[in-house]
């Protein structure tokens, strides 16, 4: 690996990618603990070190370059993290569930377990692509049922949907989703 500069550290990160996407399925399929973690971090830095030797460049902007690298690898797997003004910033963290009026019941859909599932399966990847990705995939619009006429209400609403462990897709309400994930509500 020490051998061939430039390309190993592609390498290293496609294989970073790789892995990142194999963990993904993993936990979709089996709701395992993400992978990506601690030991993803150790490799980028070990990647970020090779990089210095080979290219000669100041170390300490080498090491602020990991520092961030890290932090922002921390940040979008919702592991706690330092940011860029030196704060200590919280990890992401499930929320309570909706109230117990919510017509869809959501709290019947789900349990704890399932939610803690749910929660890893979207944090598992720090790709913002990967998340994106699962977002679309349990966010629809669809066309509102009853449209009065000659109201300008929006003629589509957005739906949200978890699967359970045995693959059946449930509707859940946007609270429901937002605080299982702890995703800012802007996102959807
Ligand atoms: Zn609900």
């Amino acid at each position: 690996m020490e051998l061939c500069g430039e390309t190993t550290e592609l390498d290293g990160e496609t294989r970073e990618k790789e892995k990142d996407r194999e963990s993904v399925e993993r936990n979709e399929s089996r709701g395992a603990e993400p992978a990506g973690g601690p030991r993803g971090v150790e490799q980028q830095v070990e990647g970020e070190r090779q990089n210095i030797s080979l290219r000669g460049r100041k170390r300490t902007r080498n090491e602020e370059k990991w520092t961030r690298n890290v932090n922002k690898r921390l940040k979008n797997n919702g592991k706690p993290y330092m940011s860029s003004r030196g704060k200590e910033e919280a990890g992401k963290a499930i929320k309570q569930t909706c109230s117990e009026k919510c017509s869809l019941r959501c709290s019947t859909k789900f349990n704890e377990e399932d939610r803690q599932t749910l929660f890893k399966q979207f944090w598992a990847s720090a790709d913002r692509r990967d998340q994106h990705h699962f977002l679309l995939r349990h966010v629809q619009e669809l066309p509102v049922k009853r449209i009065r006429v000659g109201s300008e209400k929006r003629t589509t609403t957005f739906h949200y949907y978890f699967y359970t462990v045995s693959g059946l897709k449930k509707e859940i309400c946007r609270t429901f989703f937002i605080h299982t994930l702890d995703i800012t509500k802007d996102l959807v």
